[in-house]
């Protein structure tokens, strides 16, 4: 859990202050928004000081380690109890662990005890009844952000920009690889994005 600690101290001093840090300064198993696609959900997630985030699908924690690094609290909820130690281990790295809290458990069930939020991050489980559940939850002017890598994500989050507006936005990201004695772009699955008040 000092990994973190140690790669920010690597060279220059201090953390950066921008979102869409290092994957490799969380613990993760693969299962991880990575950094471009991750400084796209923060910044349309618009974090300010005190705000509380709900980050729906916390895989490692990330989004919720970085929401709080902007000043606010998190509440990270996660279906898989493998995955509940690498989010508390990432939250403690950053020093952040009295801002993040970790609820086990799948939404929208897990829901349903917590205090309102300012924004809420839907990374993972999204289906059209679990949409309504946590629609229902929220207060008017909540943000909401979700993300989808699947076709029927997909569809859904088109059929809910058209109810309910907002922005949708597509995201197909290349790197630079090595092709032969050459360099080629890799292509990483295309990312969806839809992001909206309530
Ligand atoms: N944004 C995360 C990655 C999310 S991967 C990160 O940066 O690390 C999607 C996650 O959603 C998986 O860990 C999966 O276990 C979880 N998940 C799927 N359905 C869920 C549900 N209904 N409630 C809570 N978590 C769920």
């Amino acid at each position: 859990k000092l990994v973190a600690v140690a790669l920010l101290a690597r060279g220059t001093q201090g953390i950066p202050r921008s979102s869409g840090l290092p994957d490799d300064l969380f613990v993760h198993d693969g299962q991880i928004s990575k950094r471009p696609v991750r400084a796209l959900a923060l910044s349309a997630l618009a974090p300010r000081p005190g705000e509380r985030l709900w980050d729906i699908g916390a895989g490692s924690g990330s989004i919720s380690v970085e929401w709080a690094l902007c000043g606010g609290t998190a509440t990270a909820i996660e279906a898989r109890e493998d995955r509940l130690a690498n989010i508390r281990s990432n939250a403690a790295a950053f020093g952040l662990a009295h801002r993040v809290s970790v609820i086990p458990g799948k939404a929208p069930e897990a829901l349903a005890a917590l205090e309102a939020p300012d924004a809420v991050f839907i990374g993972g489980g999204l289906d059209s009844a679990m949409f309504d559940a946590v629609w229902t939850l929220l207060a008017p002017g909540t943000r909401l952000v979700a993300h989808s890598v699947t076709l029927e994500t997909e569809a859904l989050l088109g059929d809910l920009h058209q109810r309910h507006g907002g922005e949708l936005m597509r995201v197909e990201i290349a790197h630079a690889a090595p092709l032969g004695r050459f360099r080629s772009w890799e292509a990483a699955r295309p990312v969806v994005q839809w992001s909206t008040v309530r």
